[in-house]
């Protein structure tokens, strides 16, 4: 499994910057985070044929450890999603 070396909140930016081996780097916006996200609440949005939306403005507050992923918390009080590791490299760069 990979796991990134350094994980970085630019709350100025409203992004999340992951530190890969190699000196790769991965950038997401937290809005795209928060659309994203993988809790059973938001996968029921997305399978009745919405999409989970951030707000304007919209910010990652909180970053907890899970071991093979994170979970996160955001602005809006959301905070049901863990997103794992191998999960958020496969979203790809902002
Ligand atoms: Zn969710």
């Amino acid at each position: 499994m990979n796991t990134p070396d350094e994980i970085h909140n630019d709350v100025t930016a409203r992004a999340l910057t992951l530190h890969w081996a190699a000196g790769r780097t991965q950038r997401i916006a937290h809005s795209r985070l928060r659309e994203a996200c993988p809790c059973a609440f938001c996968k029921r949005i997305r399978l009745a044929g919405g999409v989970p939306t951030a707000a304007p403005g919209l910010t990652l507050t909180r970053i907890e450890p899970m071991g093979y992923g994170v979970q996160l918390a955001f602005s809006d009080g959301h905070e049901r999603g863990i997103y794992p590791w191998s999960w958020l490299e496969a979203l790809g760069q902002d």
